[in-house]
């Protein structure tokens, strides 16, 4: 009766192979790997790489969009240092899997994304996973979300040229946000900022490679 079926032992195996994939490249933090271990990441990519959803690697997604590697979302997600009660930003929502793996570890998570699409999309997900502290916008996020602001943390997951001034100015003293910044597609650093009772502190992380933050709304 409690023998595992090869079914459940190779989804056994996939989530050991998963996490020592995150492990590998530098994802330590005990909550955020729970975090991960929590969010089904096949539960968000669909169609022709439904069945990669598992490796370590960017995949394509509506919109002409990618869902990000997952030990780069591993690595952001530990350098937003969330803690319980905060109130988290994500600018591009994409598939929705980086805003999941946020709602476990933080009291509410707004995202936004350009296309509508990709909100109706994730939205729906975050429903059928029952992820009640997640609301989705359709919106340009350089702009922030004046009305649900500030925020305790902020991730941007598309590359800026810098770090946009709303989102700055949306973030609460003691605050960290981080993003990719880049003047073009294949030069780009991911950096740390945290707002200081007057100013700002910038960290370099490491070099990554996003879709570039684009102005206004999609067509889709
Ligand atoms: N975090 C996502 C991956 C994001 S890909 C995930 O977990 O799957 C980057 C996303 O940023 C894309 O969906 C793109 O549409 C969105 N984007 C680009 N420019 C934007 C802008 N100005 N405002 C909001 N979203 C933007």
């Amino acid at each position: 009766m409690n023998d595992p079926t090869p079914q459940d032992d190779s989804a056994a195996e996939r989530q050991m192979r998963f996490v020592f994939a995150l492990r590998s490249h530098g994802v330590t933090d005990t909550r955020v790997l729970q975090a991960m271990e929590r969010t089904d990441r096949g539960a968000f990519v669909r169609g022709l790489f439904a069945e990669r959803a598992y490796e370590d690697m960017p995949l394509p997604i509506s919109c002409g969009q990618t869902i990000s590697q997952p030990s780069v979302v591993g690595l952001m997600t530990q350098a937003l240092d969330v803690q319980p009660r905060d109130k988290v930003l994500e600018v591009g929502t994409g598939s929705g899997y980086q805003a999941a793996i946020l709602s476990h570890l933080c009291r509410r998570v707004y995202t936004v994304d350009r296309h509508r699409r990709l909100v109706r999309e994730a939205a729906e997900v975050f429903r059928e996973l029952g992820l009640v502290n997640i609301t989705a916008f359709a919106a340009d996020g350089s702009f922030g979300l004046p009305d649900q602001a500030p925020f305790d943390r902020i991730l941007v997951t598309a590359a800026a040229e810098d770090p946009p001034g709303p989102l700055l100015a949306q973030l609460k003293i003691g605050g960290i946000m981080v993003l990719p910044v880049g003047q073009s597609d294949a030069v780009q650093s991911l950096i740390k900022v945290t707002r200081l009772q007057s100013g700002y502190d910038y960290e370099e992380l490491r070099p990554v490679r996003f879709v570039p933050l684009v102005e206004g709304l999609g067509t889709e």
